[in-house]
């Protein structure tokens, strides 16, 4: 494999493939405010902000010709994502979730995204990341990218993955496992063992291996993540440490100690983006998993996917 040196003269480019959503949070039939989400989003923000001006973070995704599309894309850009290989579908619109607070302050998630525009990204003729892989040093997808495509579609994501990697790119994809949106857990494994087959690196969240692969237990879990046909793999057990490995050398790298978990959403997504920032400027798996941790503890100290920018000016890229 290629390193990505950061003495490289041109800045090192990854692109983010998978939907971010619209999100609606508030009380039913009270007021709701606006924001958006979704899992690959939030690491290419977050690669974005820790990468420094040496990464350049491209969000791959399709969105509709919409005013709330629009207003995605503006908000992406002013996070410093390149847009650009974003397609716009005449017609279509972007999915939508509401987080409901019921009186308890207890979150109900609901999704309306069956017919979301990112789902059919791969649709029509050669995309835009298709067309320009050769020009990118990595490609970061997820286990719900593959879930929300068609077949077809997820032969291209497939396709294209194997292509990066063949040409010595970093290919990573996150177990993110989320069973409503497959139809049966036998075909998500089919489609699992397919990407892992594709990667260069796995990002695995030991719980969503554990229910992937149906197995007992989290040391189970860990067990059959490090038998994962994937070169370098970074296995994440919430507070327990993350074990990361590259060519069957494995390292168990300390989480941070939180005193008060505020909200976890995005924990893995943020440790994923730490972790690539570091690998993709030539940091061994150990620093990289480090960073990870320290990103992913910050992040689970404030509410929402997307921390205050203020909350982590320590470790964002210069
Ligand atoms: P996911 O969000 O994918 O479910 P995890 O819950 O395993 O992932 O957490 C991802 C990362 O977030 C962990 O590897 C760790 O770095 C950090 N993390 C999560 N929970 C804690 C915690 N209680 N204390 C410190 N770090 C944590």
């Amino acid at each position: 494999m290629n390193t990505f040196s950061s003495a490289a003269s041109r800045p090192v480019s990854i692109a983010a493939l998978g939907e971010c959503m619209l999100e609606l949070q508030g009380q039913a039939f009270g007021a709701l405010r606006q924001s958006f989400g979704g899992d690959t989003l939030n690491t290419a923000v977050y690669l974005s902000r820790c990468g420094g001006p040496g990464l350049r973070v491209h969000y791959a995704t399709a969105l509709g010709d919409d005013s709330l599309s629009t207003g995605l894309l503006e908000r992406w850009a002013a996070e410093g994502l390149q847009t650009g290989l974003v397609q716009r579908l005449a017609g279509r619109l972007p999915g939508l979730y509401l987080i409901e607070l019921d009186e308890g302050g207890e979150r109900r998630f609901h999704y309306w995204r069956g017919q979301a525009a990112a789902r059919s990204y791969f649709d029509g003729a050669a995309t835009a990341l298709e067309e320009q892989a050769d020009a990118l040093d990595a490609l970061y997808l997820s286990g719900i990218s593959l879930a929300i495509l068609p077949p077809a579609g997820r032969e291209r994501a497939l396709a294209l993955m194997t292509r990066m990697r063949a040409a010595g790119k970093l290919v990573a994809f996150d177990n993110n496992y989320r069973p409503r949106l497959w139809d049966s857990v036998a075909d998500a494994r089919y489609w699992y063992q397919r990407a892992f087959a594709a990667a260069t690196v796995a990002l695995i969240t030991a719980d969503d291996h554990q229910a992937l692969q149906g197995l007992s237990d989290l040391d189970a879990a860990v067990t059959a993540a490090q038998a994962l046909p994937v070169a370098e793999i970074a296995i994440k057990r919430g507070a327990l440490p993350a074990r990361v490995g590259l060519n069957h050398v494995w390292q168990d790298v300390l989480t941070e100690t939180v005193a008060r978990v505020v909200d976890t959403t995005a924990a893995g997504d943020s440790f994923a983006a730490g972790y690539l920032s570091q690998r993709l400027h030539g940091a061994g798996p150990a620093e990289s998993a480090a960073f990870g941790n320290r990103l992913a503890a910050r992040v689970i100290q404030h509410p929402g996917a997307l921390i205050p920018r203020e909350a982590m000016q320590d470790l964002m890229g210069s």
